[in-house]
């Protein structure tokens, strides 16, 4: 069985064939940086009129290439949410019209879900339970995988997302959009250990995340004209990784252990973040997971693969688009902040 996959919920348009056996048949990516370049941050109108002139192309080259027909897929799986309203709307329109045209079962896919089972797309021996570091743009948590539509929040941030602080610091150090490989790039030339800089809620009773100290320290730091920015940007990555490597582990020690530790989204894409939790892992007998980097920021390849993992659903066509939709609907609001 195959399933398609369709996500536009930033400023990627993708498509992707997913086999349910883990083969990736066939995938289109489009990426928006060109566009939203100049405003240096997505602008959410740009990106919903980029998806909607180029997501049916996409998908006609994809099912050529596959030389397979609407009528042969088992699924039509779409991201409903949560992202920029305008662009989810114009991949599940575009999913509903398709699955109304050919009588293909839609399925609607949670963003999160998709970055959230995306390991398990490579890692074909990756059972439930797993501990799920996921960071993303718009998300830093950590959740505990129970199953598909299982997922128990231990941690989220009180204020930025990783993802977000390290596209911030780029912006500050004028690297430029998008930020994160930027930052990665030059903090290879730089010395982690030069700019003293904080490390919020590090050792903390509570359980969560937090970043927008973290990102005011660097500007401060870039304004002082003492540091090279490829120092600071070094230093800013080491200050994250200690984050999310020092909330992981209280994670592990209060509750939340598993065979296995796992990352996703588009942070997990720094090869930086992945040496330093491999580490982790290693230290707790845990084992690692990380999908490729390609995987780890937004395709349609993970959407389809949810879908796989939904095989069976079949949603109605007027499902609604939604702008929030949190992975744990239980999870406690932290700090009053977001989910
Ligand atoms: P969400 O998934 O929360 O809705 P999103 O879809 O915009 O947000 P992703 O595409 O999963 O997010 O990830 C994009 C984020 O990952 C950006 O903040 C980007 O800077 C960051 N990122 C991408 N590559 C790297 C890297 N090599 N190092 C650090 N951060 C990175
Ligand atoms: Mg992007
Ligand atoms: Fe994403």
């Amino acid at each position: 069985p195959v399933v398609l996959g369709i996500e536009s919920s930033c400023d990627e348009t993708a498509v992707a064939l997913v086999a349910t056996d883990r083969r990736i048949i066939a995938q289109r990516i489009a990426s928006q940086d060109e566009a939203h370049r100049p405003y240096g941050g997505v602008v959410p109108e740009i990106a919903a009129r980029a998806h909607a002139e180029r997501i049916a192309p996409m998908i006609a080259e994809v099912m050529n290439e596959a030389e397979m027909e609407l009528g042969d897929l088992a699924a039509i799986a779409a991201t409903a949410g949560p992202g920029l309203i305008g662009g989810v709307m114009v991949g599940l329109v575009s999913a509903k019209a398709l699955s109304m045209a050919s009588d293909v079962p839609l399925i609607a896919v949670n963003h999160l879900e998709g970055h959230a089972l995306s390991p398990r797309l490579v890692d074909e021996d990756l059972a439930f339970p797993y501990l799920l570091l996921l960071v993303s743009g718009g998300h830093c948590q950590i959740l505990r995988c129970e199953g598909v539509g299982q997922f128990k929040r231990l941690a989220t941030t009180i204020d930025d997302a990783v993802g977000e602080a390290f596209d911030k610091t780029a912006k500050i150090l004028g690297l430029g959009f998008p930020g994160g490989p930027a930052v990665e790039k030059l903090a290879r030339e730089g010395d982690p250990t030069a700019v003293p800089l904080p490390r919020p809620l590090v050792n903390s009773g509570e359980p969560h995340f937090s970043f927008a100290g973290l990102k005011s320290a660097v500007l401060r730091a870039h304004e002082s004209g003492l540091h090279s920015t490829a120092d600071i940007a070094a230093s800013f990555q080491q200050a994250a990784i200690d984050c999310l490597t020092d909330r992981l582990e209280r994670a592990i020690e209060s509750g939340g252990n598993a065979p296995s530790l796992v990352v996703a989204g588009g942070v997990a894409a720094n090869a930086s973040v992945r040496a330093a939790l491999e580490e982790l892992s290693q230290k707790h007998s845990m084992r690692f997971v990380a999908p490729p980097p390609k995987l780890c920021t937004d395709n349609a390849a993970m959407i389809a693969w949810a879908g796989c993992e939904r095989l069976g659903q079949n949603d109605p066509l007027d499902y609604k688009a939604r702008p929030r939709w949190p992975l744990d609907p239980e999870a406690a609001p932290a700090r009053g902040a977001g989910v």
